[in-house]
C-alpha cells in the first residue's frame, strides 16, 4: 500500500494537508524530521501514517495521559493496532500490553517519558524491531517552552541505547527559534528535515475587549454563542471554581476543570464536555493539551495568559474542524499583575543555575510584554501573532477586532451561503417567506407544488428558527448582499464574493442586542446578587434549600423586570400570593432601593 492508500483506507482522508506530505516522505526515506505546525494542523497523522507502513513498531513519547488515551482510541477506531503505557494502568495491565507488544501485536505504542528508563520497557525495545521514535509535544524538552517536562530529557539517552537507531521525529506547535533549537539539540535529531507550516488559522476570529465588568461581558458572549461548545480559560483555580458556581446557578451549561480537583472529578468533567453533555468548560491552562474536540466554537480567556505561545495554543483549540470560531480575550490591567506575580514567584527548579534563573526571568518578562502589547497596541491581532512566530504577513487581516473595530460579532458566512444559494436555486423568483420555509425544510403546499422540497438547500437550516432565518435575510438585505424586487429576492454582486471567492461575513451582535434591549431590560447583576444574599438569609433562618424560597430564574426575572409594587411582583413567574406574603415584601424592598439608586444615577449630569 502506498501512502495515499493508507491515508484513505485507515484515516478516511483523501488529501494531505500542508506539510504532512513532506514530513511523511522524510520519515519513509529514513530521515529524522521535525514538524512545527499550529495546533489542529494534523501533526499526529504525520507519524501515525508512516508508523502503519514501517515494518516494526513505533514508540510515541507523549506528555499527557488523556492525550494518549484519546489518540489510542482514535487509532483503534481506524483499525490501527495501538496501545499506551502510563501511570494510569495497573502493573498487570502494563504487563499485558508489554506481552502483546512482544508478540508484534501493535504498530504504535504511546508512552509517558518516565517509561523510557524502566528496565522492562528498555528490554522490550531491544528485543523487538522499533522502526521509529516519535516525540510529540516536543517543546516539553525545552526550558524555554511553556510546558517544560524534565523527564523529556531522558529521550536522547533512550535513543542512544539502540544498536540500530530508529528514525526519530519530533512535533510541536511552538515555533520560537530558541525552542526549535533546543528540540534538535536535546532530543538529538540527526540533520532533520524541518517543516514549519504557516501559523495562520484563517477560520479563527480574534478579539480583545477591555470590559468594565468581566462577568457581565462573559455572560453576553455566552449568550451570543449559546447552543455551541466552548472553553473559558481563567488564570487561577479559584476563579474557575467561582465562575463555575455563579454560571451554573444561572443555568449555563458549565463544568469546571483544574489541577486542584480530584483526578476522578476532573476526568468526569472533561468527559462531560467532550461528549457534549456540558456546553462550556471553565478551566485553567491544565485543560486542553492534546484535547481533540473538533467542534469547539469559541475560546474565551477570562484572564490574559503570560505569553503569546500559551495564548495561541489555547485559543487554537477552537475551530479544529475548520469551521468559523471565535477567540476572545477579556483584558484588564489586573491580569498583568497576576502574570507578574507568577514570574516573580517561579516554581523552584533545582536544575537551573542562578544565571539561568535570571535569564529565564528576563525571557518571561519579555514574553509578557508581547502579550500585553497584543492586548493593548496591536493594529491587527492576527498579524501580531504571526509576526511573533516569525512570519511576515502583509496588510491587515480584516478578520479580527482590531481590524474590524470592537463590538461583539459572529461569523454568519455559512448562513449567508445557504440563503444565497437557495435564492439562486429558485432563480430569484421567490419572496422571503418562501426562502425561509425552504431553508427551514417546511414542505408547504406551495413548496411541494413548486418541487422546492427536491432542491439541495431544502432543510439546510432546519435547526434554526424560521424567525431567525428571516432576521438573517433582513440583515443581508440591509447590507446589500441581496435585494428585493416586487417582493422577490435576488442576489447582488456583493453576494458572489461569499458564494464563490471564500470571503467571510460577520454580523455585529450589538445592533441585534440593542433591539432586544429596548424590549427587554438587561439583568441588573448587582441587584441579582443582593437578592441571592437575601434568599440565603431566609433559607438559613428556615433551614430550607435556597431554591425552595425562589429559584434563580425567579430572582433573575426580578432583577431584570425590577417590579415596584405587589401587583408587579406577582407577575413574576415563581411568585404567588403565598410566597409573596411570606418573603415578597422583603425582596420588593431591596428592588425598590435599587430603583431609587438607578434613578439618582441617571439624573446626575
Ligand atoms: P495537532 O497538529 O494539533 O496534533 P491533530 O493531529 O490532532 O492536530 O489533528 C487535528 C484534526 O485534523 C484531527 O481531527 C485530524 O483527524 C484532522 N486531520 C489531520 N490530517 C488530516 C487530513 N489530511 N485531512 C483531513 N483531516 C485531517
Ligand atoms: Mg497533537
Amino acid at each position: 500500500m502506498d501512502k495515499y492508500q493508507v491515508l484513505a483506507e485507515y484515516f478516511g482522508f483523501h488529501e494531505f494537508r500542508q506539510g504532512q506530505d513532506e514530513l511523511i516522505d522524510g520519515i519513509l526515506s529514513g530521515r529524522d524530521v521535525m514538524g512545527v505546525m499550529p495546533t489542529g494542523a494534523g501533526k499526529s497523522l504525520c507519524f501515525q501514517l508512516p508508523a502503519v507502513m514501517l515494518p516494526g513498531m513505533t514508540v510515541v513519547v507523549s506528555p499527557l495521559i488523556s492525550l494518549m488515551k484519546d489518540q489510542v482510541s482514535a487509532l483503534t477506531q481506524c483499525g490501527i493496532r495501538a496501545a499506551y503505557i502510563n501511570g494510569s494502568l495497573t502493573e498487570k495491565q502494563i504487563s499485558v500490553v508489554m506481552n502483546r507488544a512482544r508478540n508484534h501485536e501493535y504498530k504504535i505504542i504511546y508512552v509517558a517519558p518516565e517509561r523510557l528508563d524502566a528496565p522492562a520497557f528498555c528490554e522490550l525495545c531491544r528485543d523487538i524491531e522499533i522502526s521509529m521514535i516519535c516525540v510529540d509535544e516536543a517543546h516539553c524538552v525545552s526550558q524555554w517552552g511553556q510546558d517544560f517536562r524534565p523527564s523529556y530529557l531522558k529521550i536522547s539517552s533512550f535513543i542512544a541505547g539502540f544498536a540500530r537507531r530508529p528514525v526519530v521525529c519530533a512535533f510541536t506547535a511552538t515555533a520560537t527559534k530558541r525552542v526549535r533549537d533546543d528540540i534538535v539539540r536535546l532530543i538529538g535529531l540527526a540533520d532533520p528535515i524541518q517543516v514549519v507550516t504557516g501559523f495562520d488559522r484563517e477560520n479563527l476570529y480574534f478579539e480583545v475587549v477591555k470590559p468594565k465588568d468581566k462577568l457581565v461581558a462573559l455572560r453576553r458572549y455566552l449568550d451570543l454563542y449559546s447552543g455551541t461548545n466552548g472553553i473559558v480559560y481563567c488564570s487561577s483555580r479559584k476563579a474557575v471554581d467561582e465562575l463555575t458556581q455563579t454560571l451554573s446557578e444561572e443555568r449555563y451549561s458549565v463544568t469546571a476543570y483544574h489541577a486542584g480537583m480530584p483526578a476522578s472529578e476532573r476526568k468526569r468533567s472533561q468527559e462531560l464536555f467532550i461528549q457534549g453533555e456540558k456546553e462550556i468548560i471553565i478551566a485553567t491552562n491544565a485543560f486542553g493539551m492534546g484535547i481533540d474536540k473538533s467542534n469547539v466554537s469559541f475560546v474565551i480567556h477570562y484572564n490574559m495568559p503570560g505569553d503569546i505561545e500559551s495564548y495561541y495554543q489555547e485559543a487554537g483549540r477552537a475551530g479544529r474542524d475548520g469551521s468559523a470560531a471565535n477567540c476572545v480575550l477579556l483584558y484588564s490591567p489586573n491580569d498583568v499583575r497576576i502574570q507578574k506575580y507568577f514570574i516573580d514567584n517561579p516554581e523552584d527548579n533545582p536544575e537551573l543555575t542562578e544565571k539561568e534563573k535570571r535569564e529565564l526571568y528576563l525571557l518571561r518578562m519579555d514574553k509578557l510584554n508581547h502579550m500585553i502589547n497584543y492586548c493593548t497596541k496591536a493594529p491587527c491581532l492576527r498579524n501580531y501573532i504571526l509576526r511573533y512566530f516569525g512570519e511576515n504577513p502583509v496588510g491587515r487581516c480584516g478578520n479580527c477586532s482590531a481590524c474590524n473595530g470592537s463590538g461583539m460579532s459572529i461569523d454568519i458566512t455559512l448562513q449567508a451561503q445557504m440563503i444565497f444559494s437557495c435564492i439562486k436555486r429558485v432563480r430569484e423568483r421567490e419572496d422571503k417567506e418562501v426562502i425561509a420555509d425552504i431553508l427551514k425544510g417546511d414542505a408547504t403546499d406551495y413548496i411541494t407544488y413548486r418541487k422546492y422540497d427536491k432542491i439541495k438547500t431544502f432543510g439546510a437550516m432546519s435547526d434554526t428558527a424560521k424567525s431567525q432565518i428571516l432576521l438573517h435575510i433582513d440583515y443581508f438585505l440591509s447590507h446589500m448582499f441581496i435585494g428585493e424586487r416586487n417582493g422577490k429576492l435576488y442576489l447582488e454582486e456583493k453576494s458572489k464574493d461569499i458564494l464563490y471567492s471564500g470571503k467571510r461575513v460577520r454580523r455585529l451582535a450589538e445592533k441585534q442586542e440593542n433591539k432586544t434591549l429596548n424590549k427587554q431590560k438587561p439583568l441588573n447583576v448587582r441587584l441579582f446578587l443582593e437578592l441571592k444574599a437575601l434568599r440565603r438569609e431566609f433559607a438559613r433562618k428556615m433551614s430550607l434549600p435556597d431554591f425552595i424560597i425562589f429559584t434563580d430564574a425567579t430572582l433573575r426575572d426580578m432583577a431584570t423586570a425590577m417590579p415596584d409594587s405587589r401587583g408587579e411582583m406577582l407577575k413574576i413567574a415563581g411568585v404567588n400570593e403565598r410566597k409573596y406574603d411570606k418573603y415578597g415584601a422583603a425582596f420588593l424592598k431591596v428592588i425598590i432601593k435599587h430603583r431609587v439608586k438607578d434613578v439618582a444615577k441617571a439624573e446626575r449630569p
